[in-house]
């Protein structure tokens, strides 16, 4: 019989047993909800045998419901402490393999054997947007990301033009994938609580961008000087990319935009408009 580890006590138990203290410098907050684990898994639709990437398995509750699933798991977890309790609490599974490391230093395709894979993960939080737009812009081959976040994270992620929580990451997000809230989550389904609310966020990867666009790099320099300033027009946002007065005139006229909105209140497609046009007088 295999005992579930995402409940109070197991996690009290195994925490206790490998003198653990819960680290709030990395963001360890483990789940305590074994349904919270099984959501998770669900929405990451996993099939026997298929390559999943584990960011932060801490003690391995996540880790358990991912390799029940069958899937091929690889966990990239900080924390040395946690390698001997994983190596105890995953015993019972072969289809996992954890790698010591910092996922943001770490090479992870070679570590993916540069396969495709789906990301699963309950995010330390002190480094979610680090992690989300270092895995998006590296290109790497992921067909969905599950995340565990603070839900203030996966409303912006969500956020329309116009709204308050549209801001450069919405862009960055909605640019790669196609992101949907699957569930909220309360404080009390971690141990320690974290002081917000979470939520899950499922993020399927586009296979094409949502909007053409002739050079990303420039599309999100666009994206960043338009919500450098909130309270500044567009126009006026611009000038920080080095732009003249009379060039930014000449992009937003072929773009066929009014200067005087504010970034906030762009589509991707008037932000790709003006990279386009800013592209063409280059
Ligand atoms: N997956 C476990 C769960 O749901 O109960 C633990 C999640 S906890 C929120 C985040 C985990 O990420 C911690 O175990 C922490 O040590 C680990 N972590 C923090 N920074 C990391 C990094 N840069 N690379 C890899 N893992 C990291």
């Amino acid at each position: 019989l295999e005992s579930i580890i995402a409940s109070p006590e197991v996690v009290h138990y195994v925490c206790k047993r490998f003198g653990i203290h819960m680290s709030k410098k990395l963001g360890q907050n483990f789940l305590i909800k074994r349904g919270v684990v099984d959501e998770i898994v669900h929405a990451a639709d996993l099939n026997a045998g298929e390559p999943v990437l584990e960011i932060g398995p801490g003690i391995g509750t996540l880790t358990q419901g991912l390799a029940q699933s069958g899937a091929d798991v690889t966990a990239i977890e900080l924390d040395r402490r946690l390698l001997e309790v994983l190596d105890t609490t995953l015993a019972a599974y072969d289809n996992v393999r954890i790698i010591h490391g910092d996922v943001l230093k770490l090479d992870v395709p070679d570590i993916m054997n540069h396969k495709q894979f789906k990301v699963v993960a309950n995010l330390p939080y002190y480094i979610t947007t680090p992690i989300i737009m270092s895995l998006l812009e590296s290109r790497l081959p992921i067909e969905r990301m599950v995340m565990m976040v603070q839900r203030e994270v996966a409303l912006r992620m969500v956020a329309k033009p116009g709204t308050k929580d549209y801001g450069a990451l919405s862009v960055a997000v909605q640019y790669y994938t196609e992101p949907d809230i699957v569930m909220d989550v309360p404080p009390k389904a971690f141990l320690p609580a974290p002081s917000v609310t979470s939520a899950v966020i499922r993020c399927v990867l586009r296979k094409e961008p949502p909007v053409d666009v002739v050079d990303e790099k420039l599309f999100f320099r666009v994206v960043k000087a338009g919500f450098e300033q909130r309270r500044k027009t567009f126009s006026n946002t611009m000038k920080t990319t080095g732009l003249s007065k009379e060039e930014i005139e000449m992009i937003l006229e072929k773009a066929n935009i009014d200067g005087q909105r504010r970034g906030e209140t762009f589509s991707l497609q008037e932000f790709a408009d003006v990279a386009n046009a800013w592209h063409s007088i280059k």
